[in-house]
């Protein structure tokens, strides 16, 4: 049963061929007083990544317990469509199998003058300020959705997704690499957040908007944090807003989803979510620009060892992969090991071991400093 302050609802997010509803479970904790920020947490975007889904387990376990001063809104299960996209014993569900597009690449980007709008709007309050800019986006968010010329399978998950985000002031986004180790996209206003998920490294982002979740939900807010300031006002970000990889896909672990869950509850009591006062995990954090993180590409065709271990340093001495051509046995090409030209730490792989010329084998950050 659930507990008495856990509502569970569904929303629908699309309709099958043969009519029936795609929708998503939503559950909400609502105090019965509200003094801290609200909190956003979806999983599953991506169909194969489902660790997030055992992540919001262990936090429904534990919020339940909690006496909270912030509504919590927990959403996993997020893109039925993706979920449900099997070919043979894998799950496919990073592309929209009809438009080929990310599925973390649909939500909407907010295009209005946001100095304007400042402009207009400077006389109020902070609090009225936020109140008035959330509605504004929530209002784009409508719009989209009502669109009378209709909108994308794609966009309108994403829309209907991002709708709810706006609603809140924390929102976490949970993915997982396709074979990875665990890091955190976080953008650089927030960098100290870092800190307290149990997350080993973490990529700064800039305020870039590529059509992702955790973008859609910060870019605006800092971009409106920028032109205050422009204009002699200091307002902070009023959003914080993060993508978690947690490790790789097409994997259930309720055990470490507890020590990503005990992460997530360290922050949220940070910012004074729930009562309870809950540490982080005491771990050394490291950090890497966005633009230092590199992917590399597979010089030639073949079939690959993945030798350079997830999480590792490894020098440019060091072979990241070895490469099996068995076409071409007994030439000097038969095996060839291959090393990148800098110092990294590779943080995830291609998931198959048989690679076309051109795909992306590792992504390494580079240029690694410590969070502290
Ligand atoms: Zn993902």
């Amino acid at each position: 049963m659930l507990a008495k302050k856990l509502k569970k609802t569904d929303i629908k997010v699309g309709e099958l061929a043969t009519g029936q509803a795609l929708t998503v479970p939503i559950y909400k904790l609502i105090p019965d007083e509200i003094s801290g920020p609200s909190v956003y947490i979806q999983a599953n975007v991506h169909g194969a990544e489902v660790q997030g889904n055992a992540v919001i387990f262990q936090l429904l376990k534990q919020l339940e317990q909690s006496h909270l001063n912030s509504v919590v809104t927990l959403v996993p299960l997020a893109n039925p469509m993706g979920i449900n996209q099997k070919s043979g014993e894998f799950t496919l569900g990073r592309f929209d199998p009809i438009t080929g597009v990310n599925w973390n690449r649909e939500y909407l980007e907010h295009e209005f003058d946001i100095e304007v709008w400042y402009l207009k709007h400077q006389h109020e309050t902070d609090d009225v300020l936020i109140a008035k800019f959330r509605d504004k986006l929530l209002s784009n968010c409508v719009e989209r959705l009502e669109n009378p010329w209709g909108t994308s399978t794609g966009k309108r998950l994403a829309t209907e997704l991002q709708k709810m985000g706006h609603q809140a002031d924390i929102v976490l986004d949970l993915h997982t690499g396709p074979k990875s180790c665990k890091h955190l996209y976080c953008p650089e206003y927030s960098l100290k957040d870092a800190g307290f998920f149990s997350i080993p490294y973490t990529l700064v982002i800039p305020n870039d908007f590529a059509g992702a979740m955790d973008e859609a939900m910060f870019c605006p807010w800092w971009k409106l944090s920028d032109v205050a300031k422009q204009f002699g006002r200091s307002l902070k970000v009023a959003v914080n807003a993060f993508t978690m990889e947690l490790a790789s896909q097409e994997r259930i672990d309720l055990e470490d989803a507890k020590v990503d869950a005990d992460g997530i509850m360290a922050y949220l009591s940070h910012r004074k979510v729930f009562d309870n006062n809950r540490q982080p995990l005491d771990m050394p954090r490291y950090g890497c620009l966005l633009k230092n993180y590199k992917k590399f590409h597979a010089p030639h065709a073949g079939m690959v060892e993945y030798l350079a271990e997830l999480g590792k340093p490894l020098s440019a001495d060091k072979p990241l992969v070895s490469l099996l051509r068995m076409d071409r046995y007994g030439t000097d090409e038969e095996l060839q090991y291959l090393s990148l030209p800098t110092r990294s730490v590779p943080i995830l792989h291609f998931a198959s071991a048989a690679v076309h010329q051109g795909t992306e084998l590792y992504k390494v950050m580079t240029d690694v400093f410590e969070i502290r």
